[in-house]
């Protein structure tokens, strides 16, 4: 168990099957494991060809394991068992062996991108997300989304957020990905329409994907209808091009009022994340004085580079990894805990 207890943050629903699968017996874990299920692609072990099944390359407890009636002398439990219980050491070690090679790659990944520190691993996400209020001085209402800045939580985390979609970098998310750092994007249709590809890339590889609105129009301007439209467009769009229907809706600019919370809501979606700090290349606009994070702060940056900022995603991500690090918190996803 101290083995699963490393299992990365991005690992969690792995972990949580992995857990379930204790009940079941020894061959649902072994499966698991040795299925590289949540593993980064590249450390998974490959599938004998002509088959995908994992499951199918297990000892099975009913058949006779290799070199059976010998391993099986003078034990409380029949041949096939401890063929079972050596499988599942053997599979257990392997993990650990491939864990220690993710970190060992993040560590040379961090080096690589000019990190000066390794970004902190995001704890255990909850097993059941927190009950959600909209922060003081938002709007809140019975059957609204909840209007958040910051996630309740006491871990030192924050939440990676980043907006509309114009600036498609690979860099970007070859980046985040060999660093294991989660992100969310907000998309707006007018700008990500040009290359759904590249989030639909992105989702794949565990980033979330969520309504930032068809047009990018300020919504206060607009009446209970058009709001909706833009809202209700975006979800059919982001469910029809990335495959999963979005539950966040992030309003541009943060402008919303009460009949923007209706329409969202009347759309399917739950919450509503605006943010607390801004990232950009070169500093970071702070939500408050202290200048510092604070446990469950939700990041606001965007999807552009040279042409506005002089810099790169990548020059962003660094910059902001560096701070986050430094203050002790690790990037967890949004969508684990709203
Ligand atoms: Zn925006």
């Amino acid at each position: 168990m101290e083995i699963i207890g490393q299992v990365r943050q991005n690992d969690q629903r792995v972990k949580r099957r992995l857990l379930r699968g204790a009940a079941l017996g020894g061959a649902t874990i072994l499966a698991l494991i040795c299925s590289g299920a949540g593993l980064p692609a590249f450390l998974r072990p490959a599938a004998p060809e002509g088959e995908s099944d994992a499951s199918a390359r297990l000892p099975s407890a009913a058949a006779p394991a290799p070199g059976g009636p010998e391993l099986g002398g003078g034990l409380p439990f029949g041949a096939p068992q401890r063929a079972q219980a050596l499988g599942l050491a053997d599979a257990l070690a392997g993990y650990a062996r491939n864990l220690k090679h993710a970190e060992a790659l993040r560590v040379a990944a961090a080096k690589s991108w000019g990190l000066p520190r390794v970004p902190l691993r995001a704890p255990t996400p909850p097993r059941r997300k927190p009950g959600l209020v909209s922060e003081p001085g938002h709007l809140t209402g019975k059957g609204l989304p909840p209007v958040l800045v910051q996630v309740p939580t006491e871990e030192k985390v924050v939440f990676l957020t980043i907006d509309d979609g114009a600036e498609k970098d690979p860099e970007l998310l070859r980046m985040l990905r060999e660093l294991d750092v989660p992100f969310t994007g907000f998309l707006s249709d007018e700008v990500a329409r040009a290359d759904y590809g590249y989030f639909r890339k992105a989702h794949r590889e565990g980033a979330g994907m969520q309504n930032h609105t068809v047009n990018h129009r300020e919504l206060t301007a607009l009446s209970y209808a058009e709001q909706r439209a833009e809202i209700c467009r975006q979800q059919d769009n982001l469910e029809r091009e990335i495959g999963e229907r979005p539950t966040l809706f992030r309003p541009p600019y943060g402008a919303y009022n009460r009949d923007t919370l209706r329409a969202a809501a009347s759309c399917g979606i739950e919450v509503v994340p605006l943010w607390a700090e801004e990232a950009f290349p070169d500093r970071i606009d702070w939500g408050r004085g202290d200048r510092r994070l604070h446990p469950g702060d939700i990041i606001l940056t965007h999807f552009r580079g040279e042409a506005e900022w002089q810099a790169s995603m990548p020059d962003m991500v660094r910059r902001l990894l560096r701070t986050v690090t430094e203050q002790g918190f690790a990037v967890a996803r949004l969508e684990d805990y709203v």
